[in-house]
């Protein structure tokens, strides 16, 4: 990995378009089979961001030919009704995906609808059960997000073994997932948090830093050893800025990273495509 002023941009959303272009002709098989994938979203009905997030992976869906669905969890929706509704999902075999989204409202307890989501229909892959089988290096469905940057990792050939990867963030759909993937690639993993001392430090000595913060460019260029190759996971708002900005400074980490995920248009478009192909993973199972 060699310092270089122009990094190789890591293109999260052309690698995207390829996936749903495979995942289209995987469920036009399904299909042709009988099956048609179907992927449904239980969301707060009063929270615009998570009714943004589920549209366009609705949207995404539908691009690639899967059929879905939701269940608007607004005030008046007690814990049983969803509860009971997640059991109506396990139950169906019609239903191949179930994505919870988070946050459900306060009157919820998400872990425990979470946690009563079968494993089979998992396709975020953020059940415990989920989570236990990352953990132990099992099969099952593995979380959406950190599986996308895996895929991105894989795309442009970029070399774990060995290398010393920094996870910025513990957080159990982002974090500690993306931590185990990298140990399953061979990396020597370090995981930071808030109560992490001299960050800036670690940084330095690493030659993969993944951002999974949730602050807006905390990750400066001069926290970067040269040539280091940076994912960024982070996906915050800020007031007077047209796009969402990551957890790394883009300019100031460009300018010494070998290889960079922009923000738009890196981890975010990878993240969906990962759970459409867990969606198909879920159906094509259905098969055998
Ligand atoms: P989260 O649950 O809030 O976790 C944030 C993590 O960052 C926590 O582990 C926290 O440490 C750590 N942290 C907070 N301040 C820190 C600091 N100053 N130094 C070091 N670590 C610090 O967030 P999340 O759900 O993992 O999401 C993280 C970011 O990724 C957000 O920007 C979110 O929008 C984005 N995201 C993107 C996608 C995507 O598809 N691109 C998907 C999901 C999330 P403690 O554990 O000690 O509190």
């Amino acid at each position: 990995m060699n310092a270089n002023a122009s990094p190789i941009v890591l293109d999260g959303r052309a690698l995207a378009r390829e996936v749903r272009e495979e995942l289209k002709v995987r469920v036009a098989n399904l299909k042709a089979r009988g099956v048609n994938p179907r992927l449904e979203a239980v969301v707060a009905a009063q929270d615009p961001a998570s009714l943004a997030y589920v549209e366009m992976k609705k949207k995404w869906a539908g691009w690639v030919g899967i059929e879905s669905g939701e269940f608007l969890v607004t005030a008046d929706v007690s814990q049983t009704q969803v509860l009971d509704h997640v059991a109506k999902l396990n139950a169906d075999p019609k239903v191949h995906g179930v994505l919870i989204q988070h946050p459900l409202p306060g009157h919820i307890d998400e872990d425990l609808v979470l946690e009563s989501l079968g494993a089979e229909k998992d396709a975020d892959g953020i059940t415990s059960h989920s989570l236990g089988l990352l953990t132990a290096g099992l099969p099952g469905f593995r979380c959406a997000t950190p599986l996308g940057i895996t895929k991105i990792l894989d795309a442009y050939n970029i070399e774990c073994q060995g290398k010393n990867a920094l996870v910025i963030g513990r957080s159990n759909i982002l974090g500690k997932p993306m931590a185990l993937m990298l140990l399953e690639k061979n990396a020597t993993v370090t995981i930071a948090h808030s109560r992490t001392q001299n960050l800036a430090e670690i940084c330095r000595e690493m030659d993969i830093v993944f951002a999974a913060v949730g602050r807006a460019e905390m990750v400066k260029g001069d926290w970067l050893k040269p040539g280091a190759v940076v994912i960024d996971a982070g996906y915050n708002k800020v007031e007077g800025r047209a796009t969402d900005v990551g957890d790394c400074e883009y300019e100031s980490c460009a300018a010494v990273a070998s290889a960079i995920t922009p923000v738009p248009g890196g981890v975010g478009p990878m993240t969906v495509a990962s759970l459409l192909a867990n969606t198909v993973d879920a159906a094509e199972k259905s098969l055998v």
